[in-house]
């Protein structure tokens, strides 16, 4: 197998504009997979990693929403072949206690193999720019590329769908946080009562995922009045601007006895405590956004915690185990019930800058980079 070349969005600096920029890709090793990138989805976490995680070497390829078509397979690679239709997901050992329970997002080797930007096998990346080392496998994957290495256990494979292939890789990370968060972390039962907090794509799958579940109550909290009406449209039942006054007021007054879940995809301290004191009996809080500063806390009364039996739990992924997620989610989709293509705006990869400040600034909810 040849080294070959790809266009690749790079991030040189953190704060900078990423540059398109080609690149060698060398071959797929034992064990990998090499994807001719159809779409890649924008999340949040990519620019968490370009901006503020010093510890991940730039110059870098991030993301990490791929999905596209299978060019070529390393050593001892099993159950792909060239011209499978795949979405790539992240990346887990397949081996350990949490993988063996399929909860691959808790694999107790998730950090190196998502966050070290190389192999691990070797050091080596599967990116360079000339004789200058590009990180790569970022979430086991890099894929703001047109062409990507990936482990084949990060692939998931998919059929003729009525959905474009490039918009599936969303599907691997932000859309089955939302879902899998409500769905399989939460586990929301059918008349239970929910408030989502933040109506981005995650939030916006919780949504979706709380109507899946027959959830009565669905409450979307959304600072953008064009997010709030899609929520609406979605099938959240109530919407609540956080900036209209007291939040937890407003949740009290919807549902009186306090709610049986809170998802928040904010990372806001201020709108965590609202949402823990909106719980009712027995009621649980998942929390998947990432907060802005690294040692934000909340801190619990014990006593107020326990007696009514609260939970607070922190949740990737959405607990999913996306071999078996994703085509749940498709079935979903199919049947009408998970319209996550309607979130969806594409963008071609060279326009990667403007697609983030689109997304910024509310103009779009997820943005899709076709390389
Ligand atoms: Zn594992
Ligand atoms: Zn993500």
């Amino acid at each position: 197998m040849t080294v070959t070349q790809s266009i690749a969005a790079v991030a040189r600096a953190a704060h900078e504009d990423f540059t398109i920029e080609t690149l060698t890709v060398s071959p797929p090793g034992p064990g990998e997979v090499q994807v001719k990138v159809a779409g890649v989805g924008v999340c949040h976490t990519d620019l968490v990693f370009r901006d503020q995680i010093e510890t991940f070497a730039k110059p870098a390829v991030f993301g990490h929403e791929g999905s596209g078509v299978v060019e070529a397979v390393g050593e001892g690679v099993t159950g792909f072949a060239v011209g499978d239709r795949v979405v790539i997901g992240f990346s887990s050992c397949g081996g350990c206690k949490q993988c063996g329970e399929d909860l691959p997002s808790y694999c107790q080797h998730f950090v190196p193999l998502n966050y070290a930007g190389l192999r691990l096998e070797d050091g080596s990346t599967a990116y360079a720019c000339g004789e200058e080392r590009v990180s790569s496998h970022f979430f086991g994957q890099s894929s703001f590329s047109t062409s990507c290495i990936t482990r084949a256990r990060n692939l998931v494979k998919v059929g003729d769908t009525s959905v474009p292939l490039e918009y599936l890789g969303t599907l691997g990370c932000g859309f089955q946080t939302g879902a899998g968060g409500v769905m399989r972390s939460l586990a929301a039962k059918a008349g239970s009562t929910i408030v989502v907090f933040g109506g981005g794509p995650v939030g916006l799958a919780a949504v979706m995922g709380a109507v899946i579940q027959g959830c009565s109550t669905i409450i979307l909290v959304e600072p953008i009045a064009d997010r709030r009406t899609v929520g609406l449209e979605l099938g959240a039942t109530h919407v609540v601007d956080p900036k209209a006054g007291d939040l937890a007021a407003a949740l009290r007054e919807i549902v009186p006895e306090g709610l049986d879940f809170a998802f928040d995809t904010t990372g806001n301290v201020g709108v965590i405590e609202a949402g823990m004191a909106s719980l009712g009996a027995h009621g649980a809080i998942g929390l998947v956004g990432v907060p802005k500063e690294p040692d934000a806390s909340i801190s619990v009364n014990i006593a107020a915690l326990m007696t009514p039996g609260h939970r607070i739990i922190g949740i990737i992924e959405g607990d999913s185990d996306p071999e078996v997620f994703i085509p749940e989610l498709l079935a979903h989709h199919a049947a009408g019930r998970f319209p996550f293509d309607k979130l969806i705006k594409t963008f071609p990869l060279a326009q990667i800058n403007e697609a983030i400040a689109a997304q910024a600034r509310g103009e779009c909810i997820k943005a899709v980079l076709i390389p």
